[in-house]
């Protein structure tokens, strides 16, 4: 069974590689290399999948995954430029495939010894534009 929580976050980024030029920057990333940034309500599906304890009748503790959600993603990034005040986006280009990945990084410990496994970390960028994250298991 699977169980998703929605959340949503407002965050400014550029995509821009620092050891490409800035022609080479807008040929690869269009109108989101420009140096100034923009911004984004992105919205995130947390899936979870397990099976329900039988004696609750769920797969985890809902209010706490919310507080995870919050505390790892929400917390950190809402109202913040990705790129100057969020590790490892100084680093690593804040595509949303790059966002959703770091984002799968930072919760998916918080299910550790739980009946519940992550399952897919869904980002939303844009109404039209999403991701889909989920690392594979040996
Ligand atoms: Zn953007």
């Amino acid at each position: 069974m699977f169980v998703t929580r929605k959340a949503e976050f407002s965050a400014s980024h550029v995509c821009a590689q620092p050891d490409l030029t800035p022609e080479q920057n807008r040929a690869a990333y269009g109108p989101a290399a420009n140096p100034n940034g923009h911004g984004h309500n992105y919205v995130l599906e947390v899936t979870l999948e397990g099976e329900p304890d039988p004696a609750t009748g769920m797969i985890f503790d809902l209010s706490q995954l919310k507080q995870i959600i919050n505390r790892e993603v929400v917390e950190p990034m809402d109202h913040r430029f990705l790129n100057h005040e969020v590790p490892p986006f100084d680093r690593v280009v804040p595509t949303v495939e790059n966002v959703a990945a770091e984002i799968w990084r930072r919760i998916e410990p918080a299910f550790e010894g739980s009946r519940a496994r992550l399952h897919n970390v869904r980002l939303y960028e844009t109404e039209d534009l999403y991701v889909d994250y989920a690392e594979d298991r040996a």
